[in-house]
């Protein structure tokens, strides 16, 4: 069929028509399993009933009403979320770059409050935070920003993990008002910190008074075993960015604040015209709800151990495979060629996974999916690794 689509990506030759919980059936009727549940955003699996049905009572009643009036599904919503965040206050949006665009214009405001003239945010090498101009000047990936530039001023760049790095940053600079990096870094190959690193961050934005901002658009809503997975180390940041599995495939972010930083917008500071509509902002307390009631942060805790270790049993001692990381239900294979050709090899197979960072295969099964589910996903994977690399010349 000829179309009229920009050429932004490279897509599978293959179309989706249906789905329920990890399984997806394409047009000719072959069905799939999904472990990357359309990059982490179908943390419920497809067509959840709780979602459905909160899409169509919803629908049914009010969709959108501006945020020019009071909504109580919005404020609803934001006590809610603020509770599994540790949170005090929400401002709703779309998606995850504009839940980061609010991370930075807030930290922007928070130091002119400051006295500060030409605030400057640190941001990591390696990450990814979105595709607007702000979000893409703070991604650390410079084939995302070729041909974009000039790029947005007020940041500067720091390698991911490096406390030293941070530290000498804060000694030698008095602009900087905040830290903005993910806790895990998704794009850029499932990339997990030393344990502590988090909560060395968080003492040194506490001493310097810079705001520490976490993008949890890829690692929140329960995929690493937590709500959020700066829970894992109880490092509260003061500003988090969500989007992604929060709308559970609903268009929906939010960026949530505490403590001073909850108080740096006033009326007229930043806004959306449809971020926090009703039927949003129903969609993510049923996800919220869901992932409550059935115990999906537990299961995604253990479910993504019982991955990783199988990984690590069937291919820690293969020839060519680098690393195995994983924080529950996040989990990246690292090898030491280039391995994009696995992702069409692996729909050849009927399993939907991905390829990030060049050499990382990385997986991001739905929460709810079945023992069987997840084995199956196991020896799959396995299998194609296998023949791969001994297919495949290193690079
Ligand atoms: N931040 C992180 C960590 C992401 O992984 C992504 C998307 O992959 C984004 C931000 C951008 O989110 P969106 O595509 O919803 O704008």
């Amino acid at each position: 069929m000829k179309d009229h689509l920009m050429t932004t990506y490279a897509r599978q030759r293959v179309t989706f028509e249906r789905g329920e919980g990890a399984w997806l059936w394409d047009t000719r009727g072959e069905r799939y399993l999904d472990a990357l549940s359309g990059i982490a955003v179908c943390g419920l699996g497809h067509a959840h009933p709780a979602v459905t049905r909160a899409i169509c009572a919803q629908a049914a009643k009010l969709t959108h009403t501006s945020n020019l009036y009071e909504i109580d599904t919005q404020m609803e919503l934001s006590q809610r979320l603020c509770e599994v965040a540790e949170m005090d206050a929400a401002f709703f949006c779309n998606s995850g770059a504009e839940a980061n665009e609010a991370a930075i214009k807030l930290a922007r405001l928070y130091g002119h409050q400051r006295g500060i003239e030409s605030p400057t945010i640190v941001v990591m090498n390696n990450s990814f935070h979105g595709r607007t101009l702000a979000t893409l000047t703070a991604t650390g990936n410079r084939k995302a920003q070729a041909g974009f530039e000039p790029l947005v001023p007020g940041f500067t760049r720091a390698p991911f993990g490096d406390l030293s790095a941070l530290e000498t940053i804060a000694h030698n600079r008095s602009d900087i008002v905040a830290v903005l990096m993910e806790p895990i870094q998704g794009e850029g190959g499932i990339r997990i910190p030393e344990n502590g690193y988090l909560s060395a961050v968080r003492e040194l934005c506490s001493e310097n008074h810079w705001l520490m901002m976490l993008d949890e658009v890829q690692s929140g809503m329960g995929r690493t075993g937590r709500w959020f997975a700066y829970q894992h180390e109880n490092a509260i940041p003061d500003v988090v960015a969500t989007a992604k599995a929060l709308g559970n495939g609903f268009p929906m972010g939010a960026c949530l604040a505490r403590g001073r930083a909850a108080r740096v917008f006033a009326p007229g500071s930043h806004g959306s015209t449809f971020g926090g509509n009703p039927l949003a902002c129903r969609v993510a307390l049923a996800v919220i709800d869901t992932i409550a009631d059935e115990q999906l942060c537990q299961k995604a805790a253990e479910l993504g151990d019982y991955l990783t270790n199988e990984f690590r049993a069937q291919l820690g001692a293969t020839p060519g495979v680098v690393e195995i990381r994983g924080r529950g239900m996040m989990i990246g294979i690292e090898l030491d060629r280039a391995c994009a050709a696995l992702v069409t090899e692996a729909l050849a197979e009927k399993l939907l996974i991905n390829v990030t960072a060049d050499t990382v295969i990385r997986l991001l099964p739905p929460l709810i999916i079945s023992q069987a589910q997840a084995d199956e996903i196991v020896e799959t994977v396995c299998a194609l690794v296998k023949g791969f690399l001994e297919t495949r010349a290193a690079s």
